[in-house]
C-alpha cells in the first residue's frame, strides 16, 4: 500500500475477511511500518459460487499439483483435499512447510480472483479415508474409463458436491470399486485421456459454467 501501490490518506482499499464478508476502509495514516484506516461499511463480498465444492485431488508430483491448486482456486473450490491414491507418483509426505506453501498458493490465487472466500487446504488422507469423509453427500470420482458423462449426472440445482480425480498413474480398479460402494459416482469428461493436473480443472470449469 505505501510502496508499491503508493497509496495515501483518504484513499479507500476493501479489506476481505475470508469468511465472505468485505469492509471499506478509508486510510487516514500511511508510514514506512503502520497503515490505519476506519472501516466506513461492511459488505457480502462476491466472488462466491452458488454451490460448495469440494475437490479430493491426488498428489501430483511439484509444480503439477499447484497448478490445480491455484486454477481449482480461482474457479470457486471451497475446500481442497489432498488425497494419496495407490497410484500416485507423488510419494513424499506433506510436511508442515509443503502445506504451508501450498496454503500460500491458495491465498494469493484467492486474492487475486477476488474471492470473498480462502477456500481451506486440508492435511492430505489417503484414498479410503478420503471416500469415507465424502459418504453421504453428491460425490462423483473422475474416470478415464467407460461412465455416464459428468453432465448427464449434474442436478439442476447443485448445494453441496465433492470431486474426486485421480493421479499421473489413473484410478485403480480397487479403487473404483471401494468409491462406487460408497456411492461416489464415475463420471467421464470425454473420450480423451486428461492429464491428472488437466482433469479437474476441466471439472471444475465445466461445473462453474453450469451453475454460475
Ligand atoms: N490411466 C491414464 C492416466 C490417468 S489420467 C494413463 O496412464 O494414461 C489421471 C486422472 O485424470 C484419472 O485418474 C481421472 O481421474 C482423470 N481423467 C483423465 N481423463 C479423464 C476423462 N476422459 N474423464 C474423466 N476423468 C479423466
Amino acid at each position: 500500500m505505501v510502496r508499491v501501490l503508493r497509496l495515501s490518506v483518504g484513499d479507500t482499499i476493501l479489506l476481505l475477511d475470508g469468511s465472505g464478508l468485505a469492509y471499506r476502509v478509508r486510510l487516514d495514516l500511511l508510514s514506512k511500518t503502520t497503515v490505519r484506516g476506519t472501516v466506513e461499511a461492511q459488505i457480502r463480498a462476491g466472488g462466491e459460487p452458488p454451490y460448495d465444492l469440494t475437490l479430493y485431488l491426488a498428489l501430483l508430483r511439484g509444480e503439477r499439483f499447484e497448478l490445480v491448486l491455484q486454477k481449482a482456486t480461482e474457479l470457486g473450490v471451497r475446500r481442497i483435499v489432498p488425497v494419496q491414491f495407490s497410484r500416485s507418483l507423488a510419494g513424499e509426505r506433506a510436511d508442515t512447510k509443503k502445506l504451508e506453501r501450498w496454503r500460500r498458493i491458495v491465498r494469493e490465487a484467492a486474492e487475486q480472483s477476488s474471492r470473498a472466500r480462502l477456500p481451506d487446504l486440508s492435511e492430505p488422507l489417503n484414498f479410503r479415508a478420503a471416500c469415507e469423509t465424502a459418504a453421504g453427500s453428491l460425490a462423483f470420482i473422475l474416470w478415464e474409463g467407460t461412465a455416464p458423462t459428468l453432465r448427464s449426472a449434474l442436478p439442476a440445482q447443485l448445494g453441496s458436491v465433492a470431486i474426486f480425480s485421480g493421479p499421473e498413474g489413473g484410478i485403480g480398479d480397487e479403487e473404483l470399486t471401494a468409491a462406487r460402494e460408497r456411492g461416489i459416482i464415475p463420471v467421464s469428461l470425454g473420450p480423451r485421456i486428461l492429464r491428472a493436473e488437466t482433469a479437474p480443472i476441466a471439472a471444475l470449469a465445466a461445473i462453474s459454467y453450469q451453475y454460475e
